[in-house]
C-alpha cells in the first residue's frame, strides 16, 4: 500500500476529551501548557470543553459530551481531516456506557495516522516536540486501493 501525504499546519488543530476521573489531570496538564496551546486551535467533547473554556479562558470548539456522541463527532473530523491531534486521557480503571465509543474513537485516529496521547507523560512528550512548531507531512496508507476492492456480488 503506498501513502498520501497530509500537511499538518505549523497551527494544530488539537482535540482534548477526558473521562469523568481524568478531568483534573487534564486541566492540571492544560493549564501549565496554556501558552502553547493558545498558539493552536482547540475542540474537545463538550464538559471538557467547557471545562477548560472556564478555567483557561481559551476559546475551544466543543462537540456533544462523549457519550451523547462527542466522541464519534471527533472521530468523524478526523477522519474528515480536520482535527490533527487527539489528547484523550480515558480511564482505564472504570467501564463506561460509551465504551465502544472511545475504542472507535482510538481505531480511527490509528487509522488515519494522528498523534495521540492516551496519558499524561505521552501528552508532555508531544506537546514539546520541535514539531509542534513547525509543519509536518503526516503519512497516510493510500485506502484507494481498499476503496476499489473487487466485491464479487
Ligand atoms: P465529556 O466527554 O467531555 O463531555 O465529559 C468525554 C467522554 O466521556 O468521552
Amino acid at each position: 500500500m503506498g501513502y498520501r501525504e497530509i500537511i499538518m499546519g505549523k497551527q494544530k488543530r488539537i482535540a482534548l476529551v477526558a473521562h469523568d476521573n481524568k478531568k483534573q489531570e487534564l486541566l492540571e496538564w492544560a493549564k501549565f501548557n496554556k501558552g502553547t496551546l493558545a498558539n493552536h486551535i482547540l475542540y474537545a467533547t463538550g464538559t471538557t470543553g467547557d471545562i477548560i473554556e472556564r478555567e483557561l479562558g481559551l476559546k475551544v470548539i466543543k462537540f456533544y459530551s462523549g457519550p451523547l456522541g462527542g466522541d464519534q463527532q471527533i472521530g468523524a473530523k478526523i477522519a474528515e481531516g480536520e482535527i490533527d491531534f487527539l489528547i484523550f486521557f480515558w480511564d482505564p480503571l472504570e467501564p463506561l456506557p460509551h465504551d465502544p465509543d472511545v475504542k472507535a474513537l482510538l481505531r480511527i485516529a490509528v487509522v488515519w495516522n494522528i498523534p495521540i496521547a492516551s496519558n499524561r507523560a505521552t501528552a508532555d512528550f508531544i506537546i514539546s516536540s520541535p514539531l509542534m512548531n513547525t509543519e509536518y507531512v503526516r503519512l497516510v496508507p493510500d485506502y484507494q486501493g481498499y476503496i476499489h476492492r473487487k466485491i464479487n456480488l
